[in-house]
């Protein structure tokens, strides 16, 4: 059996790895995608110490200091069962396989919810942006929309407001969801316009990059083409923890309820990353996260294993 098994390949697996390897116990990575999200972004320019790099570039170099250490890393199996309670905690993959440890740390990250109109995929990395606090510095001076008006939404739009030239934003329902202190802030920007009851309907471009967004008012029918050049989606972020109901304790919004030293309502499982009831989901604080769950497994193991 594995002493520490990390489900999951993102930074906050990659970082729990290596932190568990480099205590000379016995350590398996089982990954859908080694990577993660990060091989889906583009420019990276906020991660401390990295000036600039790339999303495959990141991913690649995680992947390098994971192998460095002596990791059994297996990639592109998905797991779909936690099984705890015995002397060993199980996790199922969708093979069929099963592996055994004594303790687990669940980093399944999580996934942007789309609006699912045409555009948005064509678009994806060349205007469509689905995180203020990385991508909002490539928009500076430009006009941008941000899709959403709940907490997220709104919270995007105060934030790119003091960076792009103008946002504009959408709110399918007839008004926004978000706190009325965020509102307030909101309603009080010069550059900020909203607009409520609005359907996106497509997001435009010129072939290379976002060029408007279409949109339908529903109240009067009216369907108007806005022009700009970018657009931040915040309709919500989904943790990748469906396969987990029934097992380790979630949180209303599905992500697993961690203390401050990563570890879960079950006895040996820890949790790092964006699948997390962790604030703010960032590579840098996954990464942090996956350190600090890695030595919570550690110490369990310490107290409650013989050698
Ligand atoms: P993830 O990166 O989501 O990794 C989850 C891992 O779990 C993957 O390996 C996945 O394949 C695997 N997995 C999922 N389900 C299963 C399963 N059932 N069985 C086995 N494996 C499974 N953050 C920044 O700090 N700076 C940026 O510039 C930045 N830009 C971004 C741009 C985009 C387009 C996106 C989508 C995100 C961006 N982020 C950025 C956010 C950042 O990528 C995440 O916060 C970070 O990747 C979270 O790491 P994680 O390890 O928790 O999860």
């Amino acid at each position: 059996p594995f002493d520490v098994l990390i489900v999951g390949g993102g930074p906050a697996g990659a970082a729990a790895a290596v932190y568990a390897a480099r205590k000379g116990i016995r350590t398996g990575v089982v990954a859908e995608r080694f990577g993660g999200q990060v091989l889906d972004t583009l420019a990276i320019e906020n991660f401390v110490s990295v000036l600039a790099t790339e999303g495959p570039q990141f991913a690649a170099a995680l992947e390098q200091h994971t192998k460095h250490y002596d990791v059994d890393i297996m990639n592109l199996q998905r797991a779909d069962k936690l099984v705890a309670g015995g002397d060993l905690i199980e996790v199922h993959t969708e093979g069929g396989g099963v592996l055994k440890s004594k303790s687990v740390i669940l980093s399944t990250g999580a996934r942007w919810r789309e609006v699912n109109v045409p555009g948005e995929k064509q678009y994806r990395n060349a205007g469509v942006a689905y995180c203020p606090h990385c991508d909002g510095p490539l928009f500076k001076g430009k006009k941008v929309a941000v899709i959403g008006g709940g907490n997220s939404g709104v919270e995007a739009a105060i934030d790119l407001a003091g960076i792009v030239e103008h946002v504009t934003l959408f709110e399918f329902a007839d008004q926004l969801r978000a706190d009325a202190v965020l509102v307030k802030k909101l309603r009080s920007l010069p550059n900020v316009v909203i607009h409520t009851n609005a359907q996106t309907t497509e997001i435009t471009g010129d072939g290379s990059k976002v060029n408007g967004i279409t949109w339908t008012d529903r109240v009067s029918g009216t369907s108007t083409q806005t022009a700009l050049e970018g657009v931040f989606v915040q309709i919500g972020l989904v943790p990748n923890t469906e396969w987990l109901k029934g097992t380790v304790e979630l949180s209303r919004h599905g992500e697993i309820v961690v203390d401050a030293k990563g570890a879960t309502s079950i006895p040996g499982v820890f949790a790092a990353g964006d699948v997390t009831t962790v604030p703010y989901k960032q590579i840098i604080i996954a990464a942090g996260d996956g350190a600090k769950a890695a030595l919570g497994a550690f110490d369990h193991l310490i107290r409650t294993s013989v050698p």
